[in-house]
Order: structure tokens, then sequence, then C-alpha cells
């Protein structure tokens, strides 16, 4: 079995790489690809840089170049519900792109013909990374997380995503690495720690805290690929 995991910046697969040692490094379509063998478990490794269309190439490309079989993202986000601190995680339930927006038509934000507002992550993954959270003695929220080309550090912004999704956390690549792997039929789970609250003081929060937000997310993803090894 080959194994995508995948974060958006540097600092999100840092400590995966530190964890597997060592790897080879292939160039392609503007991006470093990392592959290893680790616990059993092939991997392709790969940041993609930030927003919806750099995650969109790279998810296609550790699929259909590298051949991986189920995607792991692991990374930060800011927080949406009030029970979200920095450094707790949360895992996605399903995922919406809350820029999408052709509602001139009609059509309600989030949605175009032949799409879906919510793309729903894969059942068995959402079933392992429980009993990982068990086993690490974590609390890990699952819910509903929006994806879009913009770091929202706005509280109306932030407040307007969560009641019309539904949303408790806020990122940048979530909802197209799911479109990606959803329309590609491999499994795939969203795990984010959270770094900031999404409001005026966010990127100073989102500063000091990716490093090790990032961190806690990467150690419970690098778990998960234990069990499917
Ligand atoms: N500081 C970076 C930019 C970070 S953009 C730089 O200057 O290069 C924020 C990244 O973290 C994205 O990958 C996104 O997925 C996630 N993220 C964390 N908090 C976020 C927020 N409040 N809004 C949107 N994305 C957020």
């Amino acid at each position: 079995m080959k194994l995508a995991i995948m974060g958006a910046m540097p600092e999100e697969i840092a400590p995966i790489l530190e964890k597997i040692g060592t790897y080879t490094t292939t160039e392609f379509a503007g991006n470093r690809y990392y592959e290893a063998t680790y616990n059993n478990v092939d991997l392709v490794i790969a940041y993609s840089k930030i927003g919806k269309v750099f995650s969109t190439l790279t998810a296609a490309t550790m699929i259909e170049h590298f051949g991986a079989q189920k995607l792991l993202f692991s990374g930060v986000a800011g927080a949406i519900s009030s029970e979200l601190k920095v450094g707790d995680l949360i895992v996605a339930t399903k995922l919406s792109q809350h820029d999408l927006d052709i509602t001139a038509f009609g059509h309600p934000f989030g949605y175009v013909p032949e799409g879906k507002v919510f793309v729903e992550t894969d059942a068995q993954l959402l079933a392992l990374s429980k009993i990982v959270a068990s086993e690490m003695g974590l609390h890990v929220k699952e819910g509903i997380i929006a994806t879009g080309d913009q770091f929202v550090a706005n509280e109306e912004r932030k407040n307007w995503i969560g009641s019309t999704f539904g949303a408790d956390a806020l990122e940048m690549e979530g909802g197209s690495v799911a479109v990606v792997c959803d329309a590609l039929h491999v499994p795939f789970f969203i795990l984010r720690a959270i770094s900031d609250a999404a409001d005026m003081d966010a990127s100073f929060s989102f500063d000091a805290f990716l490093e090790s937000s990032a961190k806690i997310s990467a150690e419970f993803v690098m778990k998960m690929v234990e069990k499917l090894g």
C-alpha cells in the first residue's frame, strides 16, 4: 500500500521527515516529493505550498504520478468553534469551499453544478483516528472544516463561515484536497491542529504557534501511519 502524507507548508512536513530519517527526493511540477518506507508502508510526502490550487496539484500528483492509494493531510488551522484552542486537534468529517460563490444564479454557497457543497472524508480513517486518539489520551474533535483562498483574520468573516457551513475550523487546502481524492476514489483524512482563532490576532498567533501546532498534528498522523502498516 502506498500512502500520501501531505502538508501545505514546510513546517507541516518537517517533523514527519525528521521522524522517517531517510528518504529519496524527486522534483516534479515545481515541488519536491519525498519517498520512504516506514513500518512496511510506502510513503510519498510533500508540502504543496499554500492554497487550493497548489494543494490540488500536489494531491493529484501524489495519486496519479506517485500512485498513492490513501492520503493523510497534516497541518494547522484557524478555530471557529469556541471549543477549539491553540494546539487542539480537529479531524474533518466533511469539507467545503467557503469562497466558492455563484449564488447570483440561485445556488448555495460552496456549490457549482455537478459538484457538492460538502465532501465527506473516509469513515475507516476516521474510525482509526478515534482509536489513535484514545491510545494517545487525546481529545480530538470531529467537525466540519471550511477551506478558502484567504487567511481569515476577521471575526465577522469567521462567524459567517461558521454559520453558513456549520464549520468548526477553517484553512486553505483541505476542501480542494477533498475534491481531488473524492473524484479519484482515494480514501482521505484531514487533520489540523489549531494555530489561531481566525480573529484580529490571528497572524500573530499563527506565527507564534505554527511550529508547535504543526508538530502536534504530525505526531498524530505518524501514529495513524503506524496503525496502517
Ligand atoms: N505565514 C505564512 C502564510 C500562512 S497562510 C506566510 O507568510 O508565508 C495560513 C496557512 O495555515 C494555510 O496553509 C492555512 O491552511 C492554515 N491556516 C491557519 N490559520 C488560518 C486562518 N486563520 N485562515 C486561513 N488559513 C489558516
